[in-house]
């Protein structure tokens, strides 16, 4: 085992960005990953972030 110094405390959720979004259109609210949030409901792009 080699040790590596510092916090290993990467998180999945951590790396990839995820937003809590709101769909303007359907009012659901999911978690959007990335730049181009759709909702996954309706499909629509009319997203609020939370
Ligand atoms: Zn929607």
């Amino acid at each position: 085992m080699c040790s590596v110094g510092g916090p290993v405390d990467v998180d999945i959720e951590d790396r990839i960005k995820t937003k809590n979004c709101q769909c303007k259109d359907c009012g659901g609210s999911f978690k959007g990953i990335g730049k181009k949030i759709r909702c996954p409901t309706c499909g629509s792009d009319n997203i609020c972030e939370l």
